[in-house]
């Protein structure tokens, strides 16, 4: 059986979509939805990510403004531009990429961001109500992985999910999502991390897998089962020298392997990595309403 390719592009543009509607919306009501991007540096991969949000920032009517600090910025410098977009109501979400130079605490410039601004969904007070199910901003690569099983068929609710790696980028968080008793999610979930026995034992048991390790090709065929739904979030970089750059990208699953096998597996690149975006997009736009919706309760009570 050759499995269902889940294209991460594909269920992102329908979002996408979505998201345009909403900012056409909330536009009609006099507001922009705006994020506020802070980047250090010029390390090339935070630069191509950076441009990938603010493309899709544009795509979807989002204003986008990226501040640009030299790698030698002092740790003060870049709290004085958080603290300056946490208080400009021009912007709706703030996003600093990391990962920052040496000589600067990511905890200190994560705790310094306003939760409400938040759209990374990183600081400890939104980690916190993400566990606790309470209302806050979804982690995007995590947000990423459950709409593409949502939107593609495969509802997480009381199936089995392993997760492979524990990161607290990744791992972490899905299992927090996935465990709430909510639509969407009430799966029960396997944390699996480098300390894990007999991994592929537990990796056989799963309905719906999800990859998150950063080793290339690590699921290999002899650790899944027919009936699995598979999810890579691993981007690792491999010598290729038929390839322009010298390298290439590949998952944490032996994709060739696996969609001989598996019910539905997505691929890398084209998979996890544009819904990760599409759910940053999301995280502005719905900061964005909260702000409508806000301004709807101060007019009730005036
Ligand atoms: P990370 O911080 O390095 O965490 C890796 C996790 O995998 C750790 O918990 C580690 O266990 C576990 N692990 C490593 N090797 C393992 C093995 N052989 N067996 C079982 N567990 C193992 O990585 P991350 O930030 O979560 O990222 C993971 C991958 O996803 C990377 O390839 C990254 O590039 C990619 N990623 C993609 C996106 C996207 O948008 N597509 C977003 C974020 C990350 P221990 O805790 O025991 O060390």
């Amino acid at each position: 059986m050759t499995a269902r390719i889940l294209r991460g592009t594909e269920t992102s543009a329908l979002i996408r979509d979505e998201l345009r509607d909403r900012v056409t919306a909330l536009r009609e009501h006099g507001i922009v939805p705006a994020l506020g991007v802070v980047l250090v540096g010029e390390d090339p991969a935070s630069v191509s990510y950076v441009t990938a949000k603010a493309k899709g920032a544009a795509e979807v009517g989002i204003d986008e403004e990226t501040i640009r600090l030299p790698a030698a910025a002092s740790e003060l410098e870049v709290l004085q531009v958080v603290r300056r977009l946490n208080a400009d109501p021009r912007f709706h979400g703030i996003l600093v990429q990391l990962p920052l130079p040496g000589h600067i605490k990511s905890e200190r410039i994560i705790e310094a961001t306003s939760p409400e601004k938040d759209v990374d969904a990183f600081h400890p007070i939104n980690v916190g109500r993400l566990l606790r199910g309470e209302p806050c901003p979804l982690p995007c690569t995590p947000h990423g992985v459950v709409q593409m099983l949502v939107r593609n068929g495969y509802d997480p609710g009381g199936r089995h999910v392993v997760i492979c790696g524990r990161s607290n980028l990744v791992g972490k968080p899905l299992a927090a999502m996935l465990i709430q008793k909510r639509p969407g999610a009430n799966a029960t979930v396997t944390l699996c991390h480098t300390g894990t026995r007999n991994l592929a034992a537990i990796t056989r048991q799963a309905d719906i897998l999800v990859a998150a390790m950063g080793r290339p090709r690590a699921i290999t065929a002899d650790m899944v089962s027919s009936g699995t739904v598979v999810i890579d979030v691993g981007v690792n970089r491999i010598p290729d020298a038929a390839a322009p750059k010298g390298f290439r990208l590949v998952g944490d699953c032996n994709f060739e392997a696996l969609k001989e096998t598996v019910e539905a597996i997505t691929p890398v690149p084209g998979g996890v990595g544009p819904m990760t975006v599409t759910m940053l997009l999301l995280n502005v736009v719905e900061a964005a309403e909260r702000v409508l919706a806000a301004r709807g309760e101060e007019r009730k009570t005036a």
